[in-house]
């Protein structure tokens, strides 16, 4: 195993690392239910409760029979196929299930293979829009501070354009629109004067810029590897206003609010807002395959496919792929077919509980939890290292970053394994922190 792990170090990037000076990486050997098997260096293996859920993923946990069964039975089946001028099943039941649970006015769908991607799929439709509109000149975005909306180029364009990469970038990313972050906090309402300062400085943005901007794209209500912060549904009502009033279409990032993460089946729903384009990503497939979706309104759809070009200009190799489309709808049918709102509470109730005794501590400055996502946000960087073996040793897989130690576990945890959780949190946070 020390062969294998220094291999790795000579050949492999991780994400976001370093090849002079890796950061250790553990061997996994195996994972089932909520729980990964490492290798523990020694010829044994130690087990942990994956509190990431594979990076909000794997919310039915790893190897579940129904999902395991789905892929395996679209392997007997096949495994891919081309989808120009091609079709198949798993995709169509699919797109018909994300169309059915998804705000009522979105009835179309766009499959690729990441999240990043669909982000750069939703923009393109976005200019395409405009251009169909004959809206010249309206080719940037309107975004909020904070934000974060994948890796490849346009993605990175509307990441937090200090915490996230844009100053490595400068020169090659477009510059978009930036509007202050909403104040924190989700309970605020329209009235409170923070949010509505904000509320000012967002539309006095949309006017100046009015006629430069095509779309403005947020994550609902979480703003996630951004810095895990939640904000007042009332502010996608305010973007929602702009958009309306000034012609940008409204796109929601769902890539990790999707799928009940934050309570809601989506978290547009706290706010009762729809918007023109939606991507899902990440636990769309329960963590078995990488797969996301673009899901867009008639209106949208029709301006672009009757536009120049009369196509959306996008299609990937592995557009729609039979295994990931089978797994999707399988973990979509799993999830449904439970009381998924009250486990996603459960989970919420015990972070809340377990990880509030965090803030005594010195090294902390805030806890918050929303939904089945808990977070520990402490006064300075975290180091990495020490705070993932502190967790480990107390059995649970965390994977922190900048001043933030959180957790967004699979749905199928029990209370046990919640407690087990925020207790690793805790005491990794005091000994660590
Ligand atoms: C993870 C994430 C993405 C990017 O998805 P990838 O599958 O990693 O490309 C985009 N937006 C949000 C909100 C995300 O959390």
């Amino acid at each position: 195993m020390s062969d294998l792990l220094a291999r790795d170090a000579e050949l492999l990037w991780h994400p976001y690392s370093s090849l002079s000076s890796p950061s250790p990486v553990r061997l996994v050997r195996g994972a089932s239910g909520v729980r990964l098997q490492l290798d523990d260096g020694a010829g044994g293996t130690v087990e942990a409760i994956d509190a990431m859920a594979s990076w909000w993923c794997m919310i039915h946990g790893y190897r579940h029979p129904v999902l395991d069964a789905a892929v395996k039975s679209q392997v007997d089946s096949f495994s891919h196929v081309m989808f120009g001028g091609l079709t198949h099943e798993p995709a169509i039941r699919l797109a018909s299930r994300l169309v059915e649970i998804t705000p009522d006015p979105l009835q179309h769908v766009f499959f690729c293979d990441s999240g990043s991607v669909s982000v750069e799929v939703a923009i393109k439709l976005a200019l395409q829009y405009q251009v169909a509109r004959g809206r010249v000149g309206r080719t940037r975005m309107l975004t909020v501070r904070g934000g974060y909306h994948g890796d490849t180029f346009a993605p990175m364009s509307v990441c937090d354009p200090v915490n996230g990469m844009h100053s490595l970038f400068t020169g090659a990313l477009k510059e978009q629109v930036f509007g202050p972050q909403p104040p924190a906090d989700f309970d605020r309402s329209m009235d409170d004067p923070e949010l509505q300062s904000w509320a000012d400085a967002i539309s006095a943005l949309a006017a100046e810029h009015s006629d430069e901007i095509a779309a403005i794209i947020v994550e609902p209500v979480l703003q996630g590897a951004g810095g895990m912060y939640p904000y007042s549904p009332a502010c996608l009502r305010v973007l929602r206003d702009l958009a309306d009033r000034h012609g940008f279409l409204l796109i929601f990032d769902e890539i990790a609010t999707g799928f009940g993460r934050t309570g809601t089946l989506f978290a547009s729903e706290h706010a009762g807002v729809d918007p023109d384009i939606l991507c899902v990503g990440k636990a769309l497939t329960g963590g078995y395959l990488t797969l996301a979706a673009m899901l867009c309104t008639t209106e949208v759809a029709s301006v672009v496919s009757n536009g120049p070009g009369g196509a959306l200009m996008h299609g990937p190799t592995f557009m729609g792929n039979p295994l990931a489309c089978a797994v999707a709808l399988a973990s979509l049918n799993l999830l449904l077919s439970q009381d998924w709102a009250a486990r996603v509470r459960s989970i919420s109730a015990g972070l809340s509980s377990g990880l509030s005794g965090a803030l005594e501590l010195p090294a902390v400055k805030d806890v918050r939890v929303i939904g089945a996502v808990g977070v520990v946000q402490l006064n300075g960087p975290v180091d990495l290292p020490t705070m993932t073996d502190a967790a480990l040793r107390r059995g649970v897989w965390v994977r922190p970053f900048r001043d933030l130690v959180y957790t967004m576990p699979p749905y199928i945890c029990t209370p046990g394994d919640i407690t087990t959780i925020t207790e690793a949190i805790v005491g990794a946070v005091e000994e660590a922190g």
